[in-house]
């Protein structure tokens, strides 16, 4: 099998080209770097593009045929989108539909796209499924759910088959040690309380400590980047055997929060976090948890590393091979 990665540079993308290339799978990584790593793809061809980039585009499916295309190319920050909402539809939007046009020329017509919980706002309810209203609060949301509609405009117009993943929270890391999360700058909670705990930053902030939920805190629901990889092979395959494009929910269907997260990763590192109370920050709903039932029924989706102290261990091993000499907790690093 052919399959073409968008933003194979990135978190969740160079952690699925090492699962598609441990498959047997021959891999292309289109990435521009700006986000990602070289050194973070770790096989198969890695060609420097940007996926608004016909000719460039045109060039690598006229060089091979795909059999499939899985598109991580995005940027990602909430906060980011309501400030520079063009960035956005540009690149999560417009490049998109660049790639999608590509693809129908060429008569590549399967994509497995990453999608997000934003798509799906403030909740009505949770666990969130598949049926819940999308009502996206910010342009992140809306570029992602934008996408979503053209994908099944695409499906019905030009048969282009596609599988949407609507990711809670992804985190942990590689199990290998090989591969971990590298943001710049860093805004995800589990990074940075793993960061505080390394002496790496003087403290996390907790936003908001008022929400309607056990102990005030946002509760979110982890799920690990093996796991969330194993749905995307099993979306390929299911693209492949049944020729249904579909929309799936992913996580755990179990929610943890801010404060569980820092008092797991306390015991998982041995090390004392210092907190800082903070405001809520905009955007945030009190609790994102899915429903992943669909997945787990039509995917025969099973999550292997379910525990939340499995996804911070993992996390931070690679956090301590990435930084050996930050031992010291609490403490700034020169
Ligand atoms: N969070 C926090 N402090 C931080 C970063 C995040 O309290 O420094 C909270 C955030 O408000 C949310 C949860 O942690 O409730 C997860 O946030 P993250 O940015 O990791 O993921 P998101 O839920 O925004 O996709």
């Amino acid at each position: 099998m052919r399959v073409l990665v968008t933003g194979g540079a990135g978190y969740i993308g160079s952690h699925m080209v090492k699962m598609l290339l441990g498959q047997g799978a021959e891999v292309a990584t289109l990435d521009d770097l700006s986000c990602g790593y070289r050194d973070a793809v770790v096989g198969g061809e890695f060609v420097k593009g940007d996926t608004g980039d016909r000719a460039c585009l045109d060039a690598l499916f006229g060089r091979r045929k795909f059999d499939a295309v899985m598109h991580f190319a995005s940027f990602i920050q909430v906060g980011e989108s309501v400030r520079d909402p063009a960035k956005y539809y540009r690149n999560n939007v417009t490049h998109t539909l660049t790639l999608l046009d590509a693809m129908a020329a060429h008569g590549v017509r399967s994509f497995v796209f990453s999608s997000s919980a934003a798509i799906f706002g403030e909740p009505d309810y949770t666990p969130i499924d598949e049926a819940h209203p999308k009502r996206p609060i910010n342009p992140y949301g809306f570029s992602k759910w934008a996408v979503e509609r053209v994908l099944s405009d695409y499906d019905r117009a030009y048969g282009l088959k596609s599988v949407s993943l609507r990711y809670f929270n992804a985190a942990g890391a590689d199990p290998d040690g090989q591969l971990g999360e590298r943001h710049e700058p860093e805004t995800h909670l589990i990074p940075l309380v793993l960061q505080a705990a390394a002496g790496r930053r003087p403290s996390v902030s907790v936003f908001g400590d008022d929400y309607p939920t056990p102990d005030g805190t946002c509760v979110r629901d982890y799920i690990h980047i093996v796991d969330l990889c194993q749905a995307h092979l099993l979306a390929l395959e299911r693209l492949r055997s049944s020729g249904q494009s579909a929309a799936y929910n992913l996580g755990n269907s179990r929610g943890y929060s801010v404060n569980e997260v820092i008092r797991t990763v306390e015991a998982v590192t041995g090390r004392t976090v210092p907190v800082e109370r903070a405001p809520r920050r905009e955007g945030d709903p009190a609790v994102l948890v899915a429903d992943s039932k669909r997945a787990m029924d039509e995917l025969g989706w099973r999550p292997r590393f379910n525990e939340l102290e499995t996804i911070i261990r993992h996390a931070w091993t690679w956090e301590q091979k990435r930084h050996p000499t930050a031992t010291e907790p609490g403490r700034r690093q020169a």
